[in-house]
């Protein structure tokens, strides 16, 4: 059982991003990729989301054995891959309670009714481990949300989706060090046997509060080098520039 990325070949507009991009993470692991600026990381999260803007021209990315290249991201979801920034950034009206509901219940077989006292049961219980206010269940979705208040959200809904496979694109947006905290606790609550992490991030740090077991360094739309969690830390002492040497042709 993996999340299984084979030959992908995405691009915005003209331009090729991904270049048979290729990756596996089996269940039970963390895996985390990091690069420099610019090398694609965003592209390959937003793409397999079947984010609109990205084209899949070539391979598969397989959950489980299905291929989930050309489905629409609702689909994607319910098929139990989760990546926070496939939802709306702001949906006035709609308060988080009923948001994170619709979202579970769409993931309940066909005919299965979520019984809402269990569901606010298991609300309140992940949102008394993520330290949220039980006022926050009220407001719409990220509406005047803090950074902070968005990544728990972000995490709630991964704890309440109980995704197969989750991908967390940290961007390089500076999140301060609750943020981390927030996603980090969120994340390693939830690693299991059962279940696949990628984690993104242009920085060493987060991978201080989640210790992944497989480390890839991403370069121009590929992996160029995978190792444990030490090279995370060599990167963070060496820089990029040593990656882009190593794979230079020999002069
Ligand atoms: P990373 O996340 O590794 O910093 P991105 O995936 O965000 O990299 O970007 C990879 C490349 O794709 C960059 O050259 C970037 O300028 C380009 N790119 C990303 N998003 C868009 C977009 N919406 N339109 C045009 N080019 C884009
Ligand atoms: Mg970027
Ligand atoms: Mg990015």
């Amino acid at each position: 059982m993996s999340l299984d990325i084979r030959n992908l070949t995405v691009s915005i507009g003209e331009k090729p991003i991904l270049k048979e991009f290729n990756l596996t993470v089996p269940k039970g692991e963390v895996h985390a990729i990091m690069g420099p600026n610019g090398t694609g990381k965003s592209t390959l999260a937003k793409a397999l989301a079947g984010h609109e803007d990205y084209d899949i021209i070539g391979g598969e990315a397989l959950l489980d054995g299905t291929n989930i290249v050309g489905m629409e991201p609702d689909e994607i979801a319910r098929s139990g891959l989760f990546l926070a920034f496939q939802y709306p950034a702001e949906i006035p009206g709609v308060s988080i309670a009923n948001f994170i509901r619709a979202a579970v219940q769409a993931r309940l077989p066909e005919g299965e009714n979520l019984v809402a006292t269990k569901y606010y049961k298991e609300l309140y219980a992940a949102m008394d481990q993520l330290k949220m206010d039980r006022a926050f269940t009220s407001r719409s979705v990220n509406d005047g949300f803090s950074g902070g208040e968005k990544k728990r959200c972000e995490i709630l809904q991964m704890m309440m989706l109980k995704p197969e496979y989750a991908i967390m694109d940290e961007t390089d947006s500076g999140l301060d060090i609750d943020a981390l905290r927030i996603v980090a606790e969120g994340v390693n609550s939830m690693r299991g046997p059962d279940r696949g992490f990628l984690v993104i991030t242009h920085y060493q740090r987060l991978l201080d509060y989640i210790v992944p077991d497989v480390v890839h360094v991403m370069y121009d739309g590929k992996i160029v080098k995978s190792g444990d969690k030490t090279l995370a830390l060599e990167l963070e002492e060496k820089g990029y520039d040593w990656v882009k040497e190593e794979l230079a042709p020999a002069s």
